[in-house]
């Protein structure tokens, strides 16, 4: 059985969705589908976040290598307040990624605000995730090439890749930028299987979104035609690595 690393997991309440995810639906279907670590963020939520990251820290602590947590801080917050934010989080609770949601927080990915979640990735080594797809212009993949330029060093990973519709131009950013990674959740198969073949699975990573997702991800790199290596690459490897999983 290959091991697997699900980095994209939102625990509470989806202010867009309406769908609530507890720290017990986690764990159930990571058993079902044989999930060693799942990588898990607030959701674009009406909670307060600061609760929702001190939950997800407690998650973190119960299951310790098999929860980590992500920080999902509102850029709009003034530099103090998102500064303090982040320290709690990357400082107290060790999360392994900040994440930018360009629908959830409205706001373009080029605004002078968003640098703040930016040169906190650059400060706290760990890369950033981007929600792509829905919700546009905010949320097109091409808006993070100018960013992934001035961060070189900070890994971007594109949450959902562009979200079926926008994986073409998920495809056009990581080939302009070397540290920009793709995730492919809810994109069809044959895109997915172009993604390996023009970015490679170096640059792939698994993610759910939502937990019922997480048998149809899994199937689908299981059937569009990759080696096993590439999928062990998809699965665990890369996560493994960009994540500073142990
Ligand atoms: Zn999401």
């Amino acid at each position: 059985m290959m091991k697997l690393i699900d980095t994209h997991v939102h625990l509470g309440v989806s202010k867009f969705s309406g769908v609530a995810t507890t720290e017990t639906d986690i764990i159930d279907a990571m058993k079902k589908y044989n999930v060693e670590t799942s990588l898990v963020m607030p959701q674009p939520t009406l909670e307060d976040i600061e609760e929702v990251h001190r939950r997800i820290a407690r998650f973190s602590a119960a299951y310790p290598g098999k929860i980590y947590g992500m920080a999902a801080i509102d850029p709009w917050l003034d530099e103090e307040r998102f500064d303090s934010q982040a320290q709690e989080c990357f400082e107290q609770h060790h999360f392994v990624a900040i994440k930018l949601h360009p629908m959830g927080h409205n706001i373009s990915p080029l605004s002078p605000r968003c640098d703040q979640i930016y040169a906190a990735a650059r400060k706290y080594k760990v890369p950033v995730i981007v929600h792509t797809g829905i919700g546009n212009p905010f949320s097109l993949p091409s808006l993070m090439i100018e960013p992934a330029r001035r961060f070189p060093d900070v890994p971007i990973i594109l949450a959902h890749a562009g979200f079926a519709v926008y994986t073409d131009e998920a495809v056009v950013a990581a080939k302009a930028c070397e540290n920009i990674y793709l995730e492919p959740s809810w994109c069809p198969t044959y895109t997915i299987k172009k993604m390996v073949d023009h970015i490679g699975a170096e640059r792939m990573m698994l993610g759910s979104d939502h937990i019922s997702n997480l048998p149809i991800e899994i199937l689908k790199l299981q059937t569009i035609g990759i080696t096993e290596q590439q999928m062990e690459q998809i699965l665990y490897s890369t996560p493994k690595q960009l994540f500073h999983i142990s």
